[in-house]
């Protein structure tokens, strides 16, 4: 989720989960019971409530670094880092330095500006199949213009996605969706008519024969594939050696774009996201979250010659009163310059740290687990068995996660809140950090090997 968390469908109450934990926080639940009543289900993006593990979700008031406080006034290591975004850690002074510099100026003039040109300046020179790029307010912004570009330069309906990926909430792909959707079970969603879901082929994940039959069923019809460039929404399953360079093999034979969304690998995998893991170069790709410096910012971008099909250069419409505002740049400009060589090399190595500890801490307890990961990015599922797409996901014994979860957070640690989503470290988890994590990892690893099915 990333904020993967976007899934509707959450409308149960609240109440009443909070009872067999025992250290709740009082003055999180007093905010969430008035937050019920005049929000659905308490929370404004799904897997904030809690659903998935129960519980009270906690109410942050402040971070700094890799720390959260919630308004009970407890700390916590943050290993959510906003679901992606928090890549320098909470309040890193040269961004919050931008931000104020921004906001002094003005929030938003509803006219180009300097900030705007500097953010698509760095975003180009970061990632080279992106020759030209616009920005937006949200990576579901970002999935559903790129789309609608897609079948506007192709002139055709289809699009093929994988079960599992979660590409925000937009209609056409709220089908077989990661993230929120497995968080809460829900195949599909109410709202979505047969007729935008109906030109969405869902296939399942690494599985290139699905693809090609997918093309051979729907010969000249097919727009683009839509894929996340690693998954992180069923819990991180990284593409299979060469998947990506076939899917964007199979894409030119067919005459379809292929669109890699990067809105949770983009700037986070490496300086390039996960095209600079890979370097298989799609014709449009997506991007959110770290480009936005903790605010609301994302783009779609790729060849030049099929964004220029977009207003005012092409026909293809698409705009926003707030893209491009000025301190949603001046804040991305600020976290992508300071993501250098040496901060990337800094968050790879406290996730392989972290992602030892885990392991070794669930293998002492006897736990089954598979602890996957795409560069810095990572899960544990609960399953001994490699997890190469949704329904590998889903057979896990997510029932261990939740007291896993539970118990690191008793102990300060907050994870997602969720067996089916990504891990996120960021430059500030420093020793201290990863100390007060290895020393929870114990009781949590005993928790999730005691833990029955309820
Ligand atoms: N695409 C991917 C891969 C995501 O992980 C997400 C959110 O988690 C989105 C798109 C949607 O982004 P947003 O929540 O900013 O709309």
């Amino acid at each position: 989720m990333a904020e993967a968390n976007n899934i509707p469908g959450s409308a149960a109450p609240p109440s009443g989960a909070t009872a067999p934990y025992p250290y709740e926080a009082p003055v999180s639940q007093g905010l969430f019971d008035r937050a019920a009543l005049v929000t659905p289900g308490g929370v404004n993006s799904p897997v904030r409530a809690f659903r998935a593990v129960g519980g009270t979700p906690r109410f942050m008031v402040s971070g700094t670094g890799p720390y959260l406080t919630d308004a009970d006034g407890r700390e916590y290591v943050d290993l959510v880092c906003s679901w992606g975004p928090m890549i320098l850690g909470h309040s890193r002074p040269e961004v919050i330095a931008a931000v104020q510099e921004a906001v002094a100026r003005g929030t938003s003039f509803g006219t180009p500006g300097e900030g705007e040109v500097a953010l698509a300046e760095e975003i180009v020179a970061r990632i080279a199949p992106v020759e030209q790029v616009r920005l937006v307010s949200s990576g579901t912004e970002a999935t559903m213009s790129a789309i609608r570009l897609a079948r506007g330069f192709t002139g055709r309906a289809k699009v093929i996605k994988f079960a599992g990926c979660y590409h925000g909430h937009v209609d056409a792909l709220l089908a077989a969706a990661g993230s929120g959707v497995a968080t809460f079970g829900l195949p599909d969603t109410p709202g979505v008519t047969g007729a935008q879901a109906g030109d969405t082929i869902v296939v399942p994940y690494n599985d290139l024969d699905a693809v090609r039959a997918a093309f051979a069923a729907n010969e000249g019809q097919v727009a683009c594939v839509i894929t996340e460039a690693s998954p992180g929404n069923m819990g991180v399953v990284p593409p299979l050696e060469g998947f990506n360079q076939a899917l964007a093999d199979l894409c030119r034979e067919n005459g379809a774009l292929y669109i890699s969304d990067e809105v949770m690998t983009g700037f986070r995998t490496s300086k390039a996201g996960w095209y600079g893991v890979d370097g298989v170069a799609p014709d449009l790709m997506t991007f959110g979250k770290v480009m936005g410096g903790g605010f609301p910012a994302a783009a779609f971008g790729g060849r030049a010659d099929v964004m220029g099909h977009l207003a005012p250069a092409g026909p293809v419409y698409q705009a926003g009163t707030l893209s491009g505002n000025p301190v949603a740049t001046a804040a991305g400009v600020a976290q992508l310059r300071l993501l250098d060589d040496a901060a990337y090399a800094k968050i790879d190595a406290v996730s392989e740290q972290l992602r030892t500890l885990v392991s070794a801490a669930l293998t002492k307890e006897g736990v089954a687990h598979r602890v996957q990961s795409a560069s810095n990015m990572f899960s544990v599922f609960f399953t001994e068995n490699e997890v190469r797409n949704y329904e590998d996901a889903k057979a896990q014994e997510s029932f261990r996660f939740t007291a896993f979860f539970h118990s690191m957070l008793e102990q300060g640690v907050y994870l997602p809140p969720s067996a089916f989503e990504s891990w996120f470290v960021s430059t500030a988890h420093d020793e201290r950090a990863v100390e007060r994590i290895a020393a929870a990892l114990p009781g949590a690893a005993r928790a999730a090997a005691e833990a029955t099915q309820a």
